[in-house]
């Protein structure tokens, strides 16, 4: 699987040209390595090449993998959140990418409480307004937004969305526009910082370090493509 290295290293060398077109520091943008589907042995490949923060998006499909995997890789739950799996979620993720609703914030943070966790966690955003798609509705998460930061336990680190599919990645640029400038609202709107911004996968990540995002979720451009899908909801 000696393709993983070589991918890693083209992902890691556009993520810094990227970065340097758009005058930002080449450390200022986290790559999750988006495993799903595929085996401990593609993740260990890459944590050898030093990716150590990995994304997953099925509960039961990731608890055997980090399982057996060394405890200093790090794991980003990227796929949308069932109530009745917060509580096996949140022990194995430092965060949660898709919290699409003020419920299931609020049960988050009783389980979190009950656990003694502090969960890390970003509000979804569905930009696009899609039927398919989870998140917030951007007038609906400004209504929210109040009562989301009284949420006691959970910090809220800022955005994430997954923008209408496109053959071409420059169509999603106005989608990653759209989220900044939300984020921009809601921090001077609330009074709060947001700093992060977690958009961009393999066919589009390089466009949203321009726009400003701070996790990407890359997975076929490193493991390759998946042989299966997961949720129903993307490849
Ligand atoms: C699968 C998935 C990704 C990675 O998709 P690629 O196109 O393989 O990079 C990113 N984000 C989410 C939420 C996903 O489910």
């Amino acid at each position: 699987m000696d393709h993983i290295a070589a991918n890693l290293s083209e992902v890691r060398q556009k993520i810094a040209d990227a970065c340097r077109r758009s005058r930002r520091e080449p450390d200022s943008v986290e790559l999750i390595a988006v495993s799903k589907t595929f085996p401990a042995e593609a993740i260990r490949e890459a944590a050898a090449c030093g990716q150590m923060l990995f994304g997953e998006s099925r509960q039961q499909e990731a608890e055997p993998k980090i399982s057996s995997l060394p405890g200093s890789l790090h794991w980003h739950f990227i796929g949308r959140l069932q109530k009745n799996k917060v509580r096996k979620i949140l022990p194995l993720f430092d965060a949660i990418h898709a919290m699409d609703s003020l419920r299931l914030a609020e049960y988050t943070a009783s389980v979190a409480e009950e656990f003694g966790l502090f969960p890390k966690v970003f509000l979804q955003v569905n930009v696009g307004g899609e039927a398919s798609k989870g998140g917030f509705e951007p007038e609906e998460l400004k209504r929210e937004m109040e009562a989301l930061l009284s949420v006691q336990r959970l910090e809220i680190l800022g955005l994430m969305t997954i923008p209408p599919a496109e053959d071409d990645a420059e169509a999603a640029r106005p989608w990653f526009v759209a989220l900044r400038e939300l984020r921009d609202d809601l921090e001077r709107g609330f009074g709060v910082r947001l700093p992060a911004l977690s958009m961009g996968m393999s066919g589009d990540y390089e466009i949203a370090i321009e726009e400003g995002a701070t996790h990407v979720r890359v997975g076929s451009a490193i493991f390759g493509k998946r042989a299966y899908r997961v949720d129903g909801e993307l490849g």
